[in-house]
């Protein structure tokens, strides 16, 4: 059995309760190096092998996997976030599933969480706004023109850009077409890891903002008015007119 583990945005502490216990188990362990704190690592056990993927082509990788599972081995694969998030693991899974190895899948905190967590905001705002889109700009991989940023800007919800830090020029520029230039945005450099940086300003401003700071990589952009601090309506799930199925004690299903 293989399987991948979502590593979280840094913190060690921030590793599932069940990745934690994967990786003790693990005989044989593969991390992206880029983006997977290394101190993680100390979670396995002390003849465990372990694989950097940073230099290496899929299926150096899954060579690696599939040899470590067909002798026996635990092996793990360990992913920055959560593997579902731009973690390239689709093509990894299918290569698998072509040569008839099972593996599993282990969520893990997506640093879109660990970002907002840091910025200390929620994403739904009742009364403003209740989507998030998680998106990117197009770079080696593209992306396609019907998810351009201005299109996904005209809905106006919060918004949260991968892998695009290094574009926050052309960020700016396709999100001004759609929203004011006073829009909130922040930027979140290495968020829950120790040298973890917060940028906040606005659509005018945050591209001056980052380049003082000289954030290139490693970062998120969040946009939307969820960033702004004055108080909004509150939650109907706490509201004190507003009873539903487990205040009443009955078992209906709780709805929102
Ligand atoms: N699967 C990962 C995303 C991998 S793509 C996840 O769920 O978070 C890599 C991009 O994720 C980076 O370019 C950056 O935009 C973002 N990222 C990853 N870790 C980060 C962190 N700790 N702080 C801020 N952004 C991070």
């Amino acid at each position: 059995m293989i399987y991948f583990i979502g590593a979280g945005p840094g913190d060690p502490e921030l590793l599932t309760v069940k990745g934690v216990r994967l990786l003790k188990e693990a005989d044989l362990v593969i991390y992206a190096g880029s983006l997977v704190n290394p101190e993680l690592l100390k979670y396995t056990s002390a003849d465990c092998e372990i694989y950097n993927s940073a230099a290496m082509d899929l299926s150096e990788m899954v060579q690696i996997m599939v040899e470590g599972e067909r002798s026996g081995k635990k092996v793990v694969r360990l992913h920055t976030g959560d593997p579902a998030i731009y973690g390239a693991i689709q093509e990894q899974m299918w290569k698998l599933e072509q040569v008839g190895i099972e593996y599993q899948v282990v969520p893990g905190v997506s640093s879109f969480s660990g970002a907002t967590a840091a910025l200390k905001r929620e994403l739904t705002i009742p009364g403003k706004v209740q989507t998030v889109i998680l998106t990117r700009l197009e770079g080696r991989t593209p992306v396609a023109e019907r998810e351009n940023l201005a299109s996904l800007a005209s809905h106006q919800s919060s918004l949260v850009i991968f892998l695009s830090v290094g574009l926050i020029e052309q960020v700016v520029r396709e999100l001004s077409t759609a929203y004011p230039l006073n829009t909130p945005v922040a930027v979140v450099y290495k968020a829950t890891w120790p040298e973890e940086q917060i940028i906040r300003g606005t659509l005018e401003n945050i591209c001056q903002l980052v380049t003082e700071a000289e954030i290139r990589r490693t970062a998120l952009i969040l946009v939307g008015d969820f960033l702004r601090s004055e108080r909004t309506e509150e939650s109907m799930l706490y509201a004190s007119h507003f009873t539903h199925g487990f205040k009443q004690g009955c078992s209906d299903q709780v709805t929102d």
